[in-house]
């Protein structure tokens, strides 16, 4: 058998659909460091995980669950000022009874 020249093997690679070099996992853009993202691909690569990772994750972690409604929390003080805030601070639309008494106390100027 004789062997292939240069040329040959050449047309041999594209008969075979071969002219893509392999790609190198890798390669493809990652996201940068001090995201989540970054985060995430530390853990499923077994890197260690820098400060900047780390920070980012907390920090996208502890809004995730601040975004998240509190079950143990008591149930809002409807018709007073600290029923107003109850909803502000929890994101709830603010009711009636809860803005009436915040506008009450605001400009009735009772300390
Ligand atoms: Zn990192
Ligand atoms: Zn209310």
């Amino acid at each position: 058998m004789p062997e292939l020249t240069d040329a040959q093997l050449d047309q041999l690679i594209i008969a075979l659909g071969l002219t893509e070099r392999p790609r190198r996992p890798g390669r493809r853009p990652t996201a940068p460091c001090g995201t989540p993202a970054a985060y995430k691909r530390h853990i499923r690569n077994h890197e260690p995980i820098d400060d900047a990772c780390r920070a980012a994750n907390a920090k996208h972690s502890s809004e995730y669950y601040a975004a998240a409604p509190k079950a143990d929390l008591p149930p809002i003080a409807h018709g007073t000022p600290q029923g107003a805030r109850q909803h502000w601070y929890r994101k709830v639309p603010i009711c009636g009874p809860c803005r009436d008494a915040y506008n009450a106390r605001r400009n009735g100027g009772v300390k």
